[in-house]
């Protein structure tokens, strides 16, 4: 930006002054690019089930109009794609109250023994459909943290969900809390499915990213799950660690 100087009242100068100043605006850049990526991969991935939706039911009141059988196979899988279209709805609110209250420190004492124990109930009846054993190994006493138990039980659901339905090969699910120095307490979710390639691991918290094209048609998600753990865990001033050896084990960490 280029400017004249307006000189000081009776200050004379021979010849007129500019003043020439420069700033950074990449990270500004940056952010808006990331905004309208954002817009863009929502939109489409809104407007995918909505196509399929459509187009089921123009079929249904043409081609399908006498075809009792396919309407009830149509109606199945219109369903499931309303349902999809929810998921995505209430992820994308999720991630943008809370960024709204990105700025405010959870302070609610939180005992993550109770509150695993919790979701691990919650979780059964999905870890027994998919065939897999989900096994917790508590303390025996509390592990107190400061946060939002509502939100964490967001961050433990996703987190152990992910591990049954991307580990489902490996059959078991290994939930753990431990204690470091008396200053930390780690939970960690352990697979033994297929695992992330390692040039993944460093992406799997942006929006909308899945490692692979099998995993968005196979199994049902958004991609915006670890986005939304990403956030909580920041404002509780925690930390998410994932290790991956493909093929072996996959564990996500959560350190508080
Ligand atoms: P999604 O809704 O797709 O599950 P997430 O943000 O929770 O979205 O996860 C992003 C991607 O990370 C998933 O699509 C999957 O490819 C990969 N992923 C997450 N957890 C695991 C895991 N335990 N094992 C292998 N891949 C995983």
């Amino acid at each position: 930006r280029i400017a004249p100087v307006v000189m000081p009242q009776g200050a004379v100068a021979d010849e007129p002054l500019y003043l020439l100043s420069f700033k950074d605006i990449s990270e500004l850049r940056r952010l808006d690019r990331m905004r309208s990526d954002f817009v863009a991969n929502a939109s489409h991935e809104l407007r995918t089930p909505l196509a399929s939706l459509r187009g089921f039911l123009e079929t249904l009141q043409g081609p399908a109009k006498n075809d009792p059988k396919a309407q009830e196979r149509f109606i199945v899988i219109m369903l499931d794609q309303a349902n999809r279209m929810s998921r995505l709805v209430d992820d994308l609110l999720s991630l943008s109250r809370l960024e709204m209250k990105a700025h405010l420190a959870p302070e609610d004492k939180v005992d993550l023994v109770s509150l695993l124990g919790h979701v691990r109930d919650s979780l059964q009846p999905l870890a027994e459909e998919m065939d897999v054993e989900l096994s917790l190994d508590l303390p025996d006493g509390p592990a107190l943290v400061l946060g939002d138990r509502d939100e964490l039980v967001q961050v433990f659901e996703n987190l152990i969900e992910n591990a049954c339905k991307y580990g489902q090969d490996g059959k078991r699910v290994d939930v753990g809390v431990k204690a470091i120095s008396g200053k930390a307490v780690e939970v960690s979710v352990v697979d033994y499915g297929p695992g992330i390639p390692p040039e993944h691991v460093p992406r799997l918290t942006e929006r909308f990213y899945r490692v692979s094209l099998a995993d968005s048609r196979s199994k049902k998600g958004t991609g915006l799950g670890l986005a939304i753990v990403k956030h909580i865990l920041t404002r509780h001033r925690a930390r998410l660690i994932i290790k991956s050896e493909p093929g072996a084990k996959t564990e996500f960490t959560v350190r508080f």
